[in-house]
């Protein structure tokens, strides 16, 4: 039998983080340092971060990513930063997507995909994150948004590269409530199956993202299809965020 592949758990600090969250990472990686996680893990912080935590992450053999990218290189776009500037920063990854980004900045399927593209270009490994609203899962639509999202926002430039998907329900997001396992499962597993064509042998993690915290992470990290983790809230602090890196050992 082949061995299971290692889950991914990001953190994701979203607009959260001064220096001195640098002390909170510190601690993170003093205790993967002491005793390794058979897991993959990042910190996504803001990108003010990403150069000094890449610097102290490495030992610990935590990967720094970033929390979204332009879809240009360069060029007359104030304040945006390209996904080579974020490699060349420190970052290893990007999350592509998010749920506040499609809400908030209107980020259709097409231009998260040419966003991908850009991240792939950069060496940069994106996750992108697809997910239904409570209206939606209300209606009985859930399943239909997502795999619409997985189909338009993942261009075919992924085949044979490493990517990962976090399927992310938008009421989830910061409110304490999650879908059953049961409902997890039955999404990880239409995903899974509508990645068959960019990823025969499903080597990409599909994440679940939306109140994951220590309480809940063995029982969600553990359910079928879920290949990591991707956390909010959680993942600010040391106290919240180990024990859900523990939970995907
Ligand atoms: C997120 O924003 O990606 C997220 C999963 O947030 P939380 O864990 O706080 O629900």
């Amino acid at each position: 039998m082949s061995p299971s592949p290692r889950k991914l758990v990001v953190g994701n600090w979203k607009m959260h983080g001064l220096s001195h969250a640098l002390h909170e990472a510190q601690a993170l990686a003093d205790a993967l340092h002491a005793e390794p996680s058979p897991a993959r893990v990042a910190i996504c912080p803001p990108a003010t971060l990403i150069h000094r935590l890449a610097a102290t992450m490495a030992e610990a053999h935590v990967e720094v990513g970033a929390q979204d990218c332009h879809a240009e290189r360069q060029g007359a776009y104030t304040g945006d930063l390209g996904a080579e500037m974020l490699h060349d920063a420190g970052a290893s990854l990007v999350i592509l997507g998010h749920s506040e980004r499609r809400a908030r900045y209107r980020e259709s399927d097409a231009l998260i995909a040419d966003k991908v593209r850009a991240a792939l270009r950069a060496g940069l490994e994106p996750i992108i994150c697809v997910g239904e609203s409570a209206d939606e899962r209300r209606s009985g639509g859930a399943l239909g948004v997502v795999l619409g999202q997985v189909a338009a926002s993942l261009p075919s430039e992924l085949a044979g590269r490493h990517f990962a998907v976090a399927y992310e329900p938008v009421w989830a997001i910061g409110s304490g409530l999650t879908p059953s396992l049961r409902e997890i499962e039955e999404v990880h597993s239409a995903i899974r199956g509508a990645l068959t064509g960019l990823d025969p042998h499903g080597a990409a993690p599909i994440l679940y993202g939306g109140s994951v915290k220590p309480d809940n992470a063995v029982s969600i990290l553990r359910a079928v299809e879920v290949g990591g983790a991707l956390v909010g809230g959680a993942s600010l602090t040391t106290a919240s965020f180990l024990p859900i890196v523990r939970a995907a050992g």
